[in-house]
């Protein structure tokens, strides 16, 4: 799986709530710090997926 945040992002910290090994916050977007995800976080990258409220984090397998 690959995950990329894009520019809609509102820096929320919502998706570093439910993964912090994959999301950071930055100082205007949240940052991916592993791509591809490793299989262990794939389900928990998908929640934050959903959760995001500006739908921001885009998965691609
Ligand atoms: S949940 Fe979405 S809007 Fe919030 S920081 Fe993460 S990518 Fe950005």
């Amino acid at each position: 799986m690959e995950v990329k945040v894009n520019e809609d992002c509102s820096a929320c910290g919502i998706c570093e709530d439910i993964c912090p090994e994959v999301f950071e916050l930055g100082d205007e977007f949240a940052e991916v710090k592993v791509n591809p995800v490793p299989a262990e976080h794939e389900e928990k990258v998908r929640e934050a997926a959903e959760e995001c409220p500006t739908e921001s984090i885009e998965v691609s397998e």
